[in-house]
């Protein structure tokens, strides 16, 4: 494989890169075209990528058709599958720092981060190389001893993956290694502004030994590379992890072609404090909460949702500390966040906070581009309290992706998790208080598919990630994130097989 350009040398004169994966080979695209990636930190050039065009998506899928049908994938066991699974994971933890420098770059989030990314993913492909061999399916008591009757699980088939810019690897992987899992081949197409460690994975797969043809990639604008794998008769499944809008397009499409649709979309995620929790613990998570990675977590704490008689203490105490978090590019040692994707999400950033301004939100704190010293050169936007909102402004009911918080109050429980259910999201949530009941009983009544009490952001690969509402279709990670990728098929065998005399006795009657 070649990207023309990597950061740390010199733009060169080069051939054309030939970065789409198709079939077990390097290639370039069919029309030589490419697209350059630019560090959201610096805007310095990090490498050119093949873009794909529509032949080359075609190419793609019909290579994954091939490998599901005739290849020799479709002899492994379930346990060589996990096996390879568990080497990939090893594999990348002794990678760790190639894969995090690429991730960082691309995003331009800091290393720290990107390595805690990288062991996110190794335990990814650990969860899943550990239950491949574990999910072939159930007996079924048929009521007859001479009956054995089976539920089987099966690969979907060839699935279409698209993935983010946020977590580029991390939301990849949660769809890759399921797939693998299952038996299932795939294309995947990463956002075009983060496709690196998509790149390396390629390589990664085939050094495990993935077979040819099972593992595509192919680079490029959602419309050109992503819309046909939704729309492609020959693709069984498309899983996709984005934005609202493009979720409902690509839900759209598949139905012409009645595929299986898995959405992990976006979410407006109460973070609900009340006047008995640990104070300095629900402090320090509400700014992690709404502003690690600069905001742009779908699962990211962007309301705040506070008892009326803390109000004033905890939000201010909360800006105070807001307006010390310190940015600056991947490898700043002393940063502690990063710029946002590109200048055009800057801009929606900033646009939401100053529409929830004119709606009568009060700005406590950022509210404008970082423009500071080196920050000049990337995409950086400062950490943002928004006070006193009411529920319907814009900038509660939409998904800003950015380091956008804003400060609801409430007096009562039921007050709490009608502000919290507020919403036509539902990915995340968390509540605070060292009552446990009042935690429990909040936490069963909120509707959103993860609920942290006294914490906030940690998943496991082993528990179901997903969301209610317009967050989504479907799960990730834990058990169902695999079942995602199977077809269960019901197996039904007589052992002892005996005439009916049902018809018979009808002719006789006649
Ligand atoms: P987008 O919806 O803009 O894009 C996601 C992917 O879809 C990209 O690869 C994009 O390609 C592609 N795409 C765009 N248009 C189409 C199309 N018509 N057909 C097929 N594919 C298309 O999301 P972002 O990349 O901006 O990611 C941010 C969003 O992702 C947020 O809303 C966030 O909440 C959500 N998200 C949800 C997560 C969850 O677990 N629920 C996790 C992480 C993020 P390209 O952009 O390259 O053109």
């Amino acid at each position: 494989m070649s990207t023309t350009t990597t950061t740390g040398g010199p733009a060169t004169q080069a051939p054309a890169p030939t970065s789409l994966y198709v079939d077990g080979r390097w290639r370039a695209a069919s029309d030589g075209g490419t697209r350059e990636i630019r560090c959201p930190a610096d805007g310095s050039l990090v490498a050119t990528v093949s873009e794909a065009t529509d032949d080359d998506v075609r190419d793609a899928i019909a290579a994954a058709r091939r490998a599901f049908d005739d290849g020799e994938w479709r002899t492994w066991t379930a346990a060589r599958r996990g096996a390879l699974l568990r080497d990939v994971a090893a594999r990348l933890r002794e990678r760790t720092e190639e894969f995090a420098r690429a991730e960082s770059l691309d995003t331009g989030k800091r290393m720290v981060e990107s390595r805690v990314d990288m062991g996110d993913i190794a335990d990814c492909f650990e969860h899943f190389g550990t239950l491949a061999p574990h999910s072939a399916g159930r007996l079924v008591d048929a009521g007859d001893p001479m009956v054995l009757s089976r539920v089987q699980t099966e690969p979907v088939g060839v699935c279409g993956l698209i993935s983010p810019w946020n977590y580029p690897l991390l939301q990849a992987a949660w769809k890759i290694a399921p797939a693998l899992a299952a038996g299932c081949t795939f294309v995947l197409k990463p956002s075009e502004l983060t496709p690196s460690t998509a790149i390396l994975t390629m390589d990664l797969l085939t050094e495990c030994g993935l077979p040819a043809g099972v593992a595509n990639l192919v680079l490029g604008s959602g419309v050109t590379a992503g819309a046909p794998l939704a729309e492609d008769l020959r693709v069984d499944l498309v899983s996709f992890t984005g934005g609202l809008e493009t979720g409902t397009k690509i839900a759209a499409s598949a139905a012409a072609t009645v595929k299986k649709v898995a959405l992990e979309l976006g979410g407006k995620n109460p973070n609900v404090v009340f006047a008995d929790a640990a104070m300095d613990a629900a402090l320090d998570n509400a700014l992690n909460a709404a502003f690690v990675h600069s905001g742009q977590v779908c699962s990211a704490g962007a309301r705040l949702v506070v008892e009326e008689s803390i109000h004033d203490e905890f939000v201010d105490e909360l800006v105070r500390r807001a307006q010390l978090i310190r940015m600056g590019g991947p490898f700043d040692e002393d940063a502690q966040t990063g710029p946002l994707i590109s200048a055009a999400h800057r801009d929606k950033v900033h646009t939401y906070v100053r529409r929830g301004v004119e709606e009568g939100a009060v700005l406590r704190c950022g509210g404008e581009h970082a423009e500071d010293g080196d920050l000049k050169a990337g995409f950086f936007y400062p950490p943002t309290v928004l006070d006193g909102v009411r529920r319907g402004m814009s900038v509660v009911v939409d998904e800003a992706f950015g380091p956008v918080v804003t400060v609801e109050t409430f007096t009562s429980e039921d007050e709490a998790v009608a502000i919290a259910n507020d919403t036509t999201y539902g990915l995340a949530g968390a509540v605070w208080t060292q009552d446990a009941g009042k935690a429990q009983r909040v936490a069963n009544r909120l509707r959103h598919g993860t609920i942290w009490i006294n914490d906030f952001h940690p998943y496991l690969a082993q528990a179901e990630w997903g969301g209610y509402g317009r967050s989504g279709i479907g799960r990730e990670l834990g058990e169902a994130g695999l079942a995602e990728y199977q077809e269960t098929k019901h197996v039904y065998q007589n052992l002892d097989p005996q005439v009916t005399g049902w018809f018979a006795e009808q002719e006789e009657q006649a």
